[in-house]
């Protein structure tokens, strides 16, 4: 059996990421992955601005002072800059915040630092030059990079160019996801079920999951568990998509006919690998499209799926993803663990007085779903490891949520 690191590094290298590029909108760009790096059109601010409401004066000269005395000769508005300049040591313009420094002023006194009588405004609080002031281009300059390419562009990137003016973006082609279940037993929501049949609840999570990133998914339907079938439908599939993921088959029962089939119209990289759930994981080629054969048991899917599916995506639309974020939590409960295989427990992470501690979600059977259902880490016991005992420290990864963070590079 193939150890979970390896099969980690073997998959980056049977990895492609697609060539072509497309420029859109920066409104349609969440989750895309940005093709050329993007630099500031303009300084931004663009001009220098008050960080507060108050008072701008040149403060030349003025720290020492003890009460100063201005005259209030005008007011700039954010949008609406005075047309005045402070020329005299004694000027003030009235300033809100994000308004246009009037020419000739380099400081903001406080609002709450003034009195106002009139047109006189009074201070004695110290005023320093560059005081409450957002210089130009204090966020970043006109032609440096904010974000380089590779980067999958997030609301915080896509608010950032909004902030430039930028209007559109060149970001890689969506992958392609082809999603296959295969299996006699499954039947789909909405029909009853016979005897010894089950819903699909893997084609659905896939596709669910899938929904996380900006990929071209479709949806290919359930395979019966024949070979001829399997090969025809696969081989089609594999023309117009870069990976494709099936789930169910990969096992060494007499209907698990999925790798031996692809094997045959493809190749098999590897399969077996040290890890539960997710054993029979099989990954290989089909043609030019990538193949993933997950597990048949919901939760093997799901975890498999995550830790070589999710990242091998970001790869493939040549974004590079962040290792997880993997935290040390002391475990509530004994958990049961042989030496040999990785295994992921779904667990619930809570912090408890500053301590982070993990409970396992019960019975960790890879067909009960129920263990995800107040998860929200995966749970690592790695592959030298023997029982654990309660207390004791274990690795833990966050589960993505709506924000989709992969979890493995
Ligand atoms: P297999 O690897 O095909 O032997 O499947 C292992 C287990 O997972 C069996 O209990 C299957 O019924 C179940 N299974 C396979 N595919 C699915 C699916 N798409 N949805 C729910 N359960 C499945
Ligand atoms: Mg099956």
């Amino acid at each position: 059996m193939l150890n979970v690191d390896l099969a980690f590094q073997k998959l980056v290298h049977l990895v492609r990421p697609v060539k072509e590029t497309e420029r859109v909108s920066i409104d349609a760009a969440i989750g895309r992955i940005a093709a050329e790096s993007v630099k500031a059109p303009i300084d931004l601010p663009p001009f220098d601005a008050s960080a507060m409401d108050g008072y701008a004066v040149d403060a030349t000269g003025l720290a020492h002072a003890a009460e100063k005395r201005f005259d209030v000769i005008d007011e700039s508005l954010a949008g609406r800059p005075a047309a005045s300049t402070v020329s005299a040591p004694g000027d003030a313009v009235r300033v809100f915040t994000g308004a246009s420094m009037p020419a000739g002023s380099n400081a903001v006194v406080l609002q709450e630092d003034a009195v106002r009588q009139g047109n006189t405004m009074l201070t004695s609080a110290p005023i320093r030059c560059d005081q409450h002031v957002r210089h130009r281009g204090h966020d970043v300059r006109r032609g440096s990079e904010i974000c380089c390419r590779g980067t999958r562009l997030s609301h915080f990137h896509l608010s950032w160019f909004a902030a430039c003016g930028i209007e559109d973006v060149t970001v890689s082609r969506r992958v392609r996801v082809g999603v296959f279940s295969t299996g006699d037993e499954l039947v789909e929501r909405g029909n009853p079920l016979e005897a010894g049949q089950i819903y699909d609840s893997n084609r659905f999570a896939i596709n669910s999951l899938l929904r996380e990133k900006a990929v071209e998914a479709c949806d290919l339907g359930c395979i019966p568990d024949d070979p001829v079938t399997i090969a025809s439908s696969l081989e089609e599939a594999s023309k117009n998509t870069d990976l494709l993921v099936t789930s169910g088959g990969v096992s060494v029962g007499d209907a698990d006919f999925v790798k031996e089939v692809v094997d045959r119209i493809g190749r098999i990289e590897f399969w077996k690998i040290a890890l539960k759930p997710g054993k029979p994981l099989a990954i290989g080629t089909i043609g030019d499209a990538l193949f993933f054969g997950l597990p048949g048991n919901p939760v093997s899917a799901i975890v498999t799926y995550l830790l070589f599916v999710a990242p091998t995506i970001d790869r493939l639309g040549g974004c590079e993803p962040a290792p997880p974020l993997t935290l040390t939590a002391s475990v509530n409960g004994r958990v049961k663990h042989s030496a040999g295989r990785r295994e992921y427990l779904r667990g619930t992470l809570q912090s408890i007085d500053g301590q982070l501690v993990v409970t396992p979600t019960g019975d960790q059977g890879s067909n009960r779903l129920a263990t995800f259902a107040d998860a929200n880490c995966l749970v690592v016991v790695n592959e030298d490891r023997h029982d654990v005992e309660d207390g004791e420290s274990v690795e833990v990864i966050l589960l993505p949520d709506e924000a989709a963070h992969p979890m493995r590079s």
